[in-house]
């Protein structure tokens, strides 16, 4: 007889379940604190552990392409992690597991569980107080001088500031970097200050931009406290000044800098600066220019191919976004000009992993190009990528996409495997093909490594019919569409 009442084993089922769902939050709160906020709330969104059994832990993920990710990236850590609820644990694995998508009993709304602790300021506006008065943007300690790369184009200015590093106020004083925007140079500066802070942290580092360095100069010529102010930045350590082709036109901040630079000077005391251009091109008085002049000046230069693609492949690590070497290829290809145009188009592909779950392809990105490339709003003149125009999808295409958004491989598609990791997306190729290639039948199972064309006829019916029911399905096929220009 069937009894309504839930019986034991549902009832064990059920607190099996609730410990394991326990126990997942465990981990996840470990990893929470090894992983950047964002990457963590991007890759473990909608996970949950889908079975312990004889040392296995069973980890679901809700999308079939963040496997890879997860196998190469969080595997480990997550293994660790898992050791340390359970000691049993010995191998952690992945399963793919549409419904986690929509299932938020057995997930977690990570932004909620996780809260942001501070809310971060934007970049560059902090200040530190480093003594009475003086007062220097907190440097940024993402950019280091391990994470620069080194190419034809700043050579010369890379090793100048590490010189520097090695021995402020030594030879290399004051160090002058120019060159064009977006090329390096603020990274360079605060690298260096990052160096010399590690090595020296009692030092009193000043970074500001000329903009900061002449609002300091108002507000003491208002406040009538000049002697202050120039007392003040003589105990300075080193000095770095950001920008000063801005100081062009600004005679009393020109001054000021004057009589601080040569006081900081004969104290052996660091001077770095940048600007968009050599000291003589800028404008500024004579006694100021030859002061630049007397020093070591470095360029920083448009970076050739492989410099791009070696600084793409750096900050995708960074971005820990992951994206095929074709995707970074393409990108240092196109994205000539210079670098901050390179990491703005990696922001746009992170973005919209992170809200659409596009996995970012050589599509994907020429339409982000393209978006960059016509926006009237874009701060710098003209961003000029060259994108080779829209051609529509083909067969191969289709077969491309598939096996990325998968990770099967095409020849496993074409192939005679009959596994069911690989049998679906194999469906999905042929109704793609089918529906917007228009493939005949019994093309596509020429195509298909010469199957009958009912075998074809069968898997696009499958795919169609099961479209019907099967919301995870459907959303995986809508972005691969998307992926293919197909809607
Ligand atoms: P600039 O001050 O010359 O306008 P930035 O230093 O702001 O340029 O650089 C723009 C972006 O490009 C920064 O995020 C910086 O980290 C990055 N970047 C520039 N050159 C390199 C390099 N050689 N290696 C790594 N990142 C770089
Ligand atoms: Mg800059």
């Amino acid at each position: 007889m069937m009894s309504s009442v839930s019986s034991p084993s549902t009832h064990t089922a059920g607190t099996q379940e609730m410990l394991l769902r326990e126990m997942w939050l465990g981990i996840l709160s470990q990893l929470a604190t090894s992983i950047p906020r964002s990457q963590f709330i991007t890759w473990f969104k909608d996970t949950a552990i889908l079975g312990l059994e004889d040392g296995t832990l069973v980890v679901g993920l809700p999308l079939p392409m963040s496997l890879n990710w997860h196998l190469e990236h969080y595997r480990a850590l997550t293994l660790q992690a898992a050791q340390k609820q359970n000691a049993t644990v010995e191998q952690v694995v992945y399963k793919v597991d549409g419904g986690l998508k929509d299932d938020p009993m057995r997930t977690f709304d990570l932004l909620k569980a996780f809260p942001e602790e501070k809310r971060r300021k934007v970049a560059g506006r902090q200040e530190v107080r480093l003594a009475e008065g003086i007062v220097s943007k907190i440097l940024n300690s993402r950019y280091t001088m391990e994470n620069f790369v080194v190419g034809s184009g700043n050579r010369l200015a890379y090793a100048a500031c590490q010189a520097v590093a090695m021995q402020p106020g030594g030879k290399y004083n004051p160090l002058f970097i120019y060159g064009g925007v977006g090329l390096g140079k603020t990274h360079l500066l605060q690298a260096t200050g990052n160096a010399i802070l590690k090595q020296m942290p009692k030092s009193t580092i000043v970074y500001t931009t000329t903009e900061d360095f002449t609002n300091q100069v108002i507000e003491a010529i208002q406040q009538q406290k000049m002697e202050q102010f120039r007392k003040r930045y003589r105990l300075v350590d080193v000095l770095i000044i950001d920008d000063v082709q801005f100081l062009a036109n600004k005679e009393r901040t020109q001054e000021e800098f004057f009589h601080t630079f040569n006081a900081l000077y004969e104290d052996h005391k660091q001077i770095i600066v940048a600007a968009d251009r050599q000291p003589h091109e800028l404008q500024l008085e004579d006694r100021l220019t030859s002061r630049f002049e007397r020093g070591m000046i470095a360029d920083v230069s448009t970076p050739d191919y492989e410099t791009r693609l070696a600084i793409i492949v750096e900050k995708a690590k960074e971005y820990q976004i992951f994206m095929d070497m074709t995707v970074l290829q393409f990108i240092a290809e196109h994205a000539t000009k210079n670098i901050r145009e390179l990491e703005g188009i990696l922001m746009q592909a992170v973005a919209q992993y992170e809200l659409e779950q596009r996995v970012p392809t050589v599509k994907s990105i020429a339409e982000i190009m393209r978006k960059l490339n016509k926006d009237p709003h874009e701060e710098e003149d003209h961003v000029g990528f060259e994108i080779p125009p829209k051609r529509s999808s083909t067969f191969q295409d289709v077969l491309e996409a598939v096996s990325r958004y998968y990770s099967v491989s095409v020849q496993d598609m074409i192939g005679q495997s009959r596994v069911r990791e690989i049998l679906i997306p194999r469906q999905i190729a042929m109704y793609l093909c089918k529906k917007y290639l228009r493939i005949s039948y019994v093309r596509s199972g020429e195509l298909f490594s010469g199957r009958d064309h009912t075998t074809v006829m069968n898997a696009v019916e499958k795919i169609e019919s099961k479209l019907q029911n099967d919301p995870q399905l459907l959303r995986e096929v809508r972005s691969l569409e998307k992926e293919l220009d197909f809607v």
